[in-house]
C-alpha cells in the first residue's frame, strides 16, 4: 500500500491533529451528505442523532449517510442515538402564551382542559405523587420559577418566583425530588428499539436519576450497544461512582445540570465527573452551549473559545456540539472552530504539565494495567509516534487512553461493528484488520499502517502492546524503529 502524497503532510483524511474528539449532533441544519461529508473533513469523529427530535425515517436516512461518508474516507465513524428520557412538559394555553406576574398564585393540574393565566395542565401524576410544600419547580429551562405551597394527588398550587413569560409545552424540571420514573419512557423504548436495529454504536440515557436506570437500559440494549449515562440531575451527582461503574461512558450535560442544579454548581462538577470518568477509565464528553452563539454567528466568543478549551484541559475525552451542528447556520465552522481550539491548547506546553499533574492511581493489579501505562510512559521518553493495541473488545485501549497519551492510540480490531464505539475515546484510532497469530506479523503490519497513515516514518520509534499466548491480557509491549526488521 503506497501511502498517498498528502499523508506526509498529516492531511490524511483519517488522522485528526488532535486527541480531544468532536462529537456533532446531526438535525435539519445538517442532514445531506454534502453537509456531513463537510463536518468530517472538518473534524467531527463521533456524530449524536437526537432522539427528542424528529422521525425514524430522518435519523435512519442520516445513517445511512454516516455509514457511507465512513466508507468513503476509511474513518470509522461512531453514531450516538440519544434518548429523550423523561422529559416532563406542561400542557398547552387557550389563547397562546401568558404573561405571569411575579408573587402571583398559579396552578397545575391534570386538567386535560386549555390553560390560561391562572392554571395549566400538568399530565404527569407521578409529579404530583412526590411533590411537596415548599419544592421548587423549574419551567422553560428554568426561566420560569414556580414554589409549591399545597398540593394534592391531582394539582399543586404554587406561586411565581420569578419569570414572566408561559408558553405551550414547556419542559419542567422537579431539581430537588427523586421521580418514580423510569429513565425509559414508551417512546424511549420504541426509539430504542429503532437505533439498535439501525446499528448505533452508543445509546445515551438521559435524566439518569439512580443506578437501577443504567441496569435497566442495560437489560434491554444487551452488547448491541455501549450505554452512556447522561449526568444532568442532581441524584445522579449522589451515587456518580456506581452510575459510572455501571456505564460505558458518561456526558457531562451541562444544559439540564444547570438547570437541576445552579449554574455556578456547573463547573466545578465538571471537573469532577471528567476526573472521575477518567479515573475509571471509560470516555466522558463534555456538552452543550459550547459554541452556542455560533447558531446565529460564524464566530465564537472569547469566552466560549475558553470554554472548549477548560474542557480539553480539563482532559475530556471529547468535546460536544448541539444545536450549532443540529439547527445552527454554520454547523461546519462550529465544527472547525472545536477542532482547532482543541489542536491549539492540545499542541501548547501547558497542556502537557496539566495532564501530567492529574496523575491517576493505578488500577488493577494486572499485567494489561502495568502494560498500558509503562506504553504511555515509554512513548513520552522516546517520542513516540504512536502506541498500538491489539482488541477483541477495546478494554486494553481504553487503558491506554485512560492515561491520555498525546500520540494516536491505533486500536487493530478484528471487528469493527464491535469497537467502533472506541472512536468516542481520547485519541483512539479504530483500524480494522485481521490480526496474524504471530506477533512480529502483528508487529510488521502496524508498522506498516501507521507509515500509510503518515503518523510514522522511517526511523520513528513506536510502541506495540498485545496479548500472546493468553487471551483476554495484554502482556507484551515493543518498542519498534520504523524501518527495522523485525523478528
Ligand atoms: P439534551 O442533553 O441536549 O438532550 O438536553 C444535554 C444537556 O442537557 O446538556
Ligand atoms: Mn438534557
Amino acid at each position: 500500500m503506497n501511502a498517498p502524497a498528502s499523508s506526509r503532510t498529516g492531511s490524511n483524511p483519517k488522522i485528526r491533529q488532535r486527541q480531544t474528539k468532536v462529537v456533532a449532533t446531526l438535525g435539519p441544519a445538517s442532514g445531506t451528505i454534502e453537509v456531513i461529508r463537510e463536518l468530517v473533513a472538518a473534524g467531527a469523529d463521533v456524530f449524536r442523532l437526537n432522539f427528542s427530535h424528529g422521525v425514524h425515517e430522518e435519523h435512519r436516512a442520516r445513517f445511512d449517510i454516516l455509514r457511507q461518508v465512513e466508507n468513503e474516507t476509511g474513518r470509522p465513524i461512531a453514531v450516538m442515538a440519544d434518548l429523550q428520557g423523561p422529559k416532563l412538559r406542561i400542557a398547552t394555553f387557550a389563547d397562546g402564551p401568558v404573561e405571569l406576574t411575579e408573587g402571583q398564585t398559579f396552578r397545575l393540574d391534570l386538567s386535560t382542559e386549555p390553560g390560561d393565566v391562572t392554571r395549566v395542565g400538568l399530565p404527569h401524576p407521578e409529579i404530583f405523587a412526590a411533590l411537596k410544600p415548599g419544592t421548587d419547580l423549574l419551567l422553560d429551562d428554568g426561566r420560569v420559577r414556580l414554589h409549591v405551597e399545597s398540593c394534592a394527588a391531582d394539582h399543586a398550587m404554587t406561586r411565581v418566583v420569578s419569570g414572566r413569560v408561559l408558553s405551550n409545552r414547556k419542559g419542567v424540571n422537579v431539581p430537588d425530588v427523586v421521580l418514580p420514573l423510569s429513565a425509559l419512557t414508551p417512546k424511549d423504548r420504541d426509539d430504542l428499539t429503532f437505533a439498535l436495529d439501525l446499528g448505533v454504536d452508543w445509546v445515551a440515557l438521559s435524566f439518569v436519576q439512580r443506578p437501577a436506570d443504567l441496569v435497566e437500559a442495560r437489560g434491554l440494549i444487551g452488547d448491541r450497544a455501549a450505554l452512556l449515562a447522561k449526568i444532568e440531575k442532581p441524584q445522579a451527582i449522589d451515587s456518580l461512582g456506581e452510575i459510572i461503574a455501571l456505564a460505558d461512558g458518561v456526558m457531562v450535560a451541562r444544559g439540564d445540570l444547570g438547570v437541576e442544579m445552579r449554574p455556578e454548581d456547573v463547573p466545578t462538577l465538571q471537573k469532577r465527573i471528567v476526573r472521575e470518568a477518567r479515573q475509571a477509565g471509560k470516555p466522558v464528553i463534555v456538552a452543550t452551549q459550547m459554541l452556542e452563539s455560533m447558531i446565529t454567528n460564524p464566530a465564537p466568543t472569547r469566552a466560549e473559545a475558553s470554554d472548549v478549551a477548560t474542557a480539553v484541559f480539563d482532559g475530556a475525552d471529547a468535546v460536544m456540539l448541539s444545536a450549532e451542528t443540529a439547527a445552527g447556520a454554520y454547523p461546519v465552522a462550529a465544527v472547525a472552530i472545536m477542532d482547532s481550539i482543541a489542536q491549539r491548547v492540545e499542541h501548547d506546553p501547558l497542556y502537557r504539565q496539566i495532564i501530567e499533574a492529574q496523575r491517576l492511581p493505578f488500577g488493577p493489579e494486572t499485567s494489561s494495567e502495568a502494560i498500558t501505562h509503562a506504553a504511555k510512559e515509554i512513548a513520552m521518553v522516546l517520542g513516540a509516534k504512536a502506541i498500538v493495541t491489539f482488541t477483541a473488545t477495546g478494554s486494553t485501549t481504553l487503558r491506554v487512553a485512560r492515561e491520555r497519551p498525546g500520540v494516536p492510540v491505533l486500536s487493530m480490531t478484528p471487528d469493527l461493528v464491535k469497537t467502533r464505539k472506541l472512536m468516542l475515546a481520547y485519541g483512539v484510532l479504530v483500524i480494522p484488520s485481521q490480526p496474524s497469530p504471530r506477533f512480529q506479523d502483528k508487529v510488521n503490519s502496524s508498522v506498516a499502517l501507521a507509515r500509510s497513515l503518515g503518523i510514522a516514518r522511517l526511523g520513528d520509534t513506536m510502541v506495540v502492546t498485545s496479548g500472546e499466548g493468553m487471551p483476554g491480557s495484554t502482556n507484551v509491549l515493543r518498542i519498534v524503529t520504523v524501518g527495522e526488521p523485525v523478528a
